[in-house]
């Protein structure tokens, strides 16, 4: 039994509280602005689905879960990584 607790986070789009693991992370950096999976500061997370991209985007849900503006490239960054952690490859 070495089941660890997965640290939850919850997605700003559709408000899923989901292993952190499974979330994209988008954090406002104190020193380099807005990232992706690094650096330290606020962050924001969102499931790595078209859905919640596009709710993320529309809505500006990043914008508010950072209190910030958010470049257009940190959102083509963020589209190219949707569904990277989906490795249960099964599902149709
Ligand atoms: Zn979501």
């Amino acid at each position: 039994m070495s089941q660890r607790n997965p640290i939850l986070r919850r997605c700003v789009a559709c408000k899923k509280v989901l292993d952190r693991k499974c979330l994209l992370k988008v954090t406002r950096d104190f020193q380099n602005g807005v990232l992706i999976s690094c650096g330290m500061g606020r962050s924001a997370y969102l499931c790595p689905t078209e859905s919640c991209f596009e709710e993320a985007l529309k809505r500006k849900r990043l914008q508010k879960a950072l209190r910030c503006d958010i470049h257009s490239s940190v959102f083509n960054m963020l589209q190219k990584q949707l569904n990277t952690c989906n490795d249960s490859d099964t599902e149709a």
